[in-house]
């Protein structure tokens, strides 16, 4: 029988869904994806040259397990260049994927039973990372702008609180947070004695005026207490590279590396030179990919608030639209009452073949998650699929 710690855990959603799509359209379904949070280009073509070139010279053995020098050196230009942060490469620890990064901090800091904030709606997997590490999760809600809510963050510490993670920008609001909402963060970090594992994976796509601040740039402070997760997927368009990185004080840094070194040692070795090609020369590619998705957010984002009864948040940045779509809930469509964020999903996906996330899956029941990483034709196919599907629902 599995054990109590495995039967505790729910499956991704997103992973899930993304395996039942994919089987969809291995069938000839012609499915739009709203659902899996991955850029639709492809890696740009000098990272795939890199890699190739790491190959042939037969960069295919065991390295450091925290990474090869060179890249631990391009992670720490990158964080000073883009984040005015520093640190010294052996501060960090390159990681299978960013979630590998999160586990790893989230068990070199907690204790079993100890508590770690996570504000909701939030990514899938960090109630579950939390719970596979022995922990209890708090969620705290944010507000209804999705910003951080300090107030109801404080009041949910407690003498076992001992880190909060953190995601910004976000998945699944799209929110980027506020510098002085970090700084307020960072207060509570102080006084009550937390660490703050800080999730910037979706840092470069930010819309607008929004910024990103990186926690750890705030002070002397913010730097101490924050674990910086970063990684390659997003920015990079590298998603099945698996590739991902830490940033952390030494003697933090060092946890997370020991730690890994039982789990998985270094991530894949020639791929860690495609991602030194990838941080150092990849700045025109992150332009056009980005103002690939300011439009399609504009777009994805004027036709949701035209649709009745949806109500959209302008959010500034990450891929994601995270409208309430509650109004629907209690209609009946096919035979079927819509209940809740997964039948609707379903009816979605069932009868007109639009793939979205439930809310649900976030802690957020009455929202839907939107990713707006297909083409622009099929945004406009796919709202289109959207506006029927609800003219349907009769209350
Ligand atoms: N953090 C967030 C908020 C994410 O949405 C994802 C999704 N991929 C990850 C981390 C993990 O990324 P990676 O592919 O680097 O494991
Ligand atoms: N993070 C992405 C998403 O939320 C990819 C899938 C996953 O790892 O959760 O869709």
């Amino acid at each position: 029988m599995l054990s109590q710690r495995a039967r505790n855990i729910t499956p991704s959603a997103t992973c899930e869904l993304e395996g039942t799509v994919a089987a969809l359209k291995a069938k000839g379904v012609d499915v739009i994806s709203f659902n899996i949070g991955e850029p639709d280009f492809h890696t740009p073509e000098s990272i795939k040259d890199a890699c190739k070139r790491a190959l042939d010279e037969n960069k295919t053995t065991y390295v450091d397990i925290a990474g090869v020098p060179p890249l631990r050196q391009a992670i720490c230009e990158k964080l000073w260049r883009d984040n005015h942060v520093s640190y010294k490469p052996e501060q960090i620890c390159v990681s299978t994927g960013a979630k590998q990064a999160i586990n790893n901090a989230v068990i070199a800091i907690t204790n079993p039973g100890d508590e770690v904030i996570i504000p909701i709606p939030g990514w899938v997997s960090y109630v579950e990372i939390v719970k596979l590490a022995g922990c209890v999760p708090v969620c705290v809600e944010t507000r209804e702008d999705y910003q951080l809510d300090i107030p109801a963050i404080e009041a949910a510490i407690t003498p076992k609180t001992k880190a909060i993670l953190l995601n910004t920008p976000n998945n699944p609001t799209g929110a980027v947070y506020t510098r002085e909402s970090l700084e307020h963060l960072v207060m509570l970090a102080e006084s009550y004695d937390f660490y703050i594992i800080s999730d910037e994976i979706y840092e470069r796509l930010v819309y607008g005026e929004n910024r990103h601040v990186c926690v750890a740039s705030l002070s002397p402070e913010a730097y101490r207490r924050t674990i910086v997760i970063n990684g390659l997927s997003k920015t990079y368009c590298m998603t099945g590279w698996r590739i991902g990185y830490s940033a952390a004080p030494l003697e933090l840094a060092r946890g997370l590396k020991d730690i890994q070194g039982h789990m998985t040692s270094n991530s894949t070795t020639f791929v860690q030179y495609a991602a030194i090609e990838a941080l150092n020369n990849s700045e025109e590619s992150i332009r056009e990919m980005v103002a690939a998705f300011e439009a399609r957010r504009q777009y994805a984002y004027s036709r949701l608030c035209a649709m009745e009864g949806i109500v959209c948040r302008d959010v500034g940045g990450a891929f994601y639209l995270l409208p309430d779509v509650s109004y629907y809930y209690g209609r009946k469509a096919r035979g079927k009452v819509i209940r809740d964020s997964f039948d609707l999903c379903n009816f979605l996906l069932e009868a007109y073949q639009v793939a979205m996330v439930p809310g649900g899956a976030f802690l957020s029941p009455n929202t839907v998650r939107v990713a707006y990483t297909v083409s622009m034709d099929e945004i406009r196919e796919g709202m289109d699929r959207i506006e029927q599907a609800l003219q349907e629902l009769k209350p």
